[in-house]
């Protein structure tokens, strides 16, 4: 039986490398795999899953008004595999769009994002998914300041951290750092050029 699957980490923590290595997997056995995408997230374009070492791939963006249970369900060639990153940007609504794939068409769903936002919040995509998924799977990486597990995400601007604001704020790798949860309340200095 499928199942949905969500996989969820600080910020680096290779989800991105993660699913263009399981898209990989299948498409080598042959069996096509759809990967999408938050349409939010502009960083590299609509539509493209990119990792921050550079390996990138088109996918299909989720817009607000995506019925990502028509779209998989309209394919003329059932996927094997469904894979979406940038999952915490998505809405409820998606993430009941993905079990109904999971459990009408029988279609496994992997889902990727982070957990809390900068604030240590939960996003709303990733709420649902803890509430929905069947498995449920941390990537570890580690604190930007120690050797500790990263469970954060700390934002700076201008070098300084900031707690409060929009909870989305698409930025690269500067303004962003995976921390743990001392550092997250007392960080260190970043130092230019990082
Ligand atoms: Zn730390």
């Amino acid at each position: 039986m499928a199942q949905l699957f969500f996989k969820y980490g600080a910020m680096n923590s290779g989800k991105t490398i993660e699913i263009l290595k399981v898209a990989h997997n299948y498409e080598e056995q042959n069996k096509p795999v759809v990967l999408m995408t938050s349409g939010i997230d502009t960083r590299d374009g609509v539509g493209v899953v990119s990792s921050r070492i550079g390996l990138k791939r088109e996918a299909i963006p989720i817009f607000e008004d995506t019925d990502v249970f028509e779209v998989i369900q309209k394919m003329d060639h059932k996927p094997y595999c469904v894979l979406i990153d940038e999952a915490q940007f998505l809405k409820k609504k998606h993430v009941i769009e993905f079990t109904r794939i999971v459990d009408e068409l029988n279609i496994p769903v992997m889902a990727f994002g982070l957990k809390n936002d900068f604030r240590n919040e939960l996003f709303e995509g990733s709420k649902y998914l803890l509430l929905y998924a069947d498995k449920i799977e941390e990537m570890k990486t580690i604190c930007w300041f120690c050797h500790k597990k990263a469970m954060m995400n700390l934002h700076y601007i201008d070098g300084k951290p900031v707690y409060e604001g929009d909870q989305v704020q698409i930025g690269g790798n500067e303004a962003y750092y995976p921390v743990c949860r001392k550092h997250y309340f007392h960080p260190l200095m970043i130092t230019e050029g990082e």
